[in-house]
């Protein structure tokens, strides 16, 4: 039930960039989003583990992954940003969604202050699937859908009109 953006999709993409800058301050998240609406070479690049995100709370440390949580590496002289794994798995949905020729993806998608997961089933969603895998806590993520920050939370993008499931975004 799926429109997809594959590779090289630069020009919508672009458009989501600052939209997901915003996404409820997680900066795991909120960074990733932002990484993956860049063109693909960058993606390549980004996604290197040596890449660094920085704190959102002090805006100098740099984000790591601790075995529970990810915190800020400025912990010592003060900063206690912290953002635990169960917290974003509450926060988000899980979904598998199905790309028709490309199978079916996992998402972890944090929309549940406007879906109820009722609701989600059968939607027709866009989404990028070139991301690769990421763990977000024990569930590994395969794409990303796209939606952009309103008043009240992320609300989705979709097709216009229904399409048949799998379509490339042009
Ligand atoms: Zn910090």
């Amino acid at each position: 039930m799926i429109r997809l953006i594959e590779k090289g999709c630069t020009t919508n993409l672009k458009g989501f960039k600052s939209e997901y800058g915003f996404v409820e301050g997680l900066i795991r998240f909120d960074k990733d989003f932002s990484i993956q609406l860049e063109p693909k070479k960058k993606i390549e690049k980004k996604y290197d583990s040596s890449e660094k995100l920085v704190c959102p709370k002090c805006k100098k440390g740099e984000i790591l992954k601790g075995k529970i949580a990810y915190g800020c590496s400025n912990y010592k002289i003060g900063c206690d940003f912290i953002f635990s794994f169960e917290n974003i798995k509450k926060s988000a949905y899980q979904l598998l969604i199905n790309f028709d020729s490309l199978g079916k993806l996992k998402s972890s998608a944090q929309i549940k202050d406007l879906y109820s997961s009722e609701e989600l089933i059968g939607k027709q969603i866009i989404a990028v699937v070139n991301t690769g895998e990421r763990n977000i806590g024990s569930f590994i993520s395969e794409c990303l859908v796209l939606g952009i920050t309103i008043e009240d939370g992320v609300s989705l993008l979709k097709p216009d009109l229904k399409t048949t499931d799998g379509i490339q975004v042009v």
